[in-house]
């Protein structure tokens, strides 16, 4: 019988499938915990809703892939809900507020701050969840004093050979980069012949530019497509190169994180 459970992020390294008792006797002090947090959410007319979602677990597998058998790092289910405001007029897509997912992230952070464990990592594959992670990523850390990270797989480059400057600058969602990943993954879930091109004319200007976040959009605002990108590019072979490039350099980042100490930051003690 075919299940969602498969290779060895799932099979060695997937917390909750552990006893309370072993998740008890477990070494936690450099243990990493790692959360990833998604959304469901328009992905354009040839998208799944759930490809944030999906992709997040799909760089994990990746990633874990690759990660040595003793590394104390572990996943988590993910949080498959994110912030969606910015996409919330469209069918199928199912947003939390700001006000719940902060509450979510907290509850979670708490619950692991009362296993013992004192690293967490939010891995982050949706946009419109990057501030509010950044700014919950504090309050965990001021209330349950754990070490806590943030990391979106892009931040690794793993699509940079694949993309080119355009793509890059305004291909930030449903465009070449998801629709190759997400056809690479779960082909069937794409429609390929719906798939657009539409190219946000982001203000490539230092004030108004979309790295400096100027201005806050919401999805109408930018594209009548619903996407921001060259979806009609993707192609499924570029999706698996892009994964296979994935996992070897966010296995490296999640060894970096899980071996950094907060205590190194002070010159002095
Ligand atoms: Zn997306």
């Amino acid at each position: 019988m075919p299940f969602r459970y498969e290779g060895k992020a799932f099979d060695r390294r997937f917390l909750p499938r552990l006893t309370t008792k072993e998740i008890e006797a477990m070494p936690k002090e450099n243990a990493l915990i790692v959360l990833p947090v998604g959304a469901v959410e328009q992905h354009g007319p040839h998208m799944p809703v759930y490809t944030d979602t999906l992709l997040g677990e799909a760089f994990m597998a990746a990633a874990f892939e690759h990660l040595p058998e003793d590394a104390p790092i572990w996943l988590l289910p993910s949080v498959a809900y994110g912030k969606s405001t910015e996409h919330m007029e469209y069918p199928g897509t199912i947003t939390l507020s700001a006000q719940t997912l902060m509450m979510v992230l907290q509850d979670i952070a708490a619950s692991l701050a009362r296993s013992g464990f004192r690293k967490l990592l939010l891995f982050n594959t949706h946009g419109g969840n990057a501030d509010l992670l950044g700014m919950m990523a504090r309050e965990i850390r001021i209330a349950t004093g754990m070490a806590v990270f943030r990391l979106d797989p892009g931040a690794v480059g793993y699509s940079d050979p694949f993309t080119d400057d355009e793509e890059k600058a305004c291909g930030i969602h449903a465009g070449d980069v998801e629709t190759s990943l997400v056809m690479a993954v779960c082909p069937d879930w794409v429609k390929p012949e719906l798939a657009p091109r539409e190219m946000p004319r982001f203000p490539r200007t230092s004030a108004l530019s979309l790295r400096a976040k100027s201005f806050a959009w919401i999805t109408r605002d930018i594209s009548a497509s619903g996407i921001a990108g060259d979806a009609a590019k993707a192609a499924p072979d570029r999706g698996e190169a892009m994964l296979k490039r994935a996992g070897p350099l966010l296995a490296e980042a999640l060894l970096e994180i899980a071996a950094f100490e907060m205590s190194s930051l002070r010159e002095r003690n």
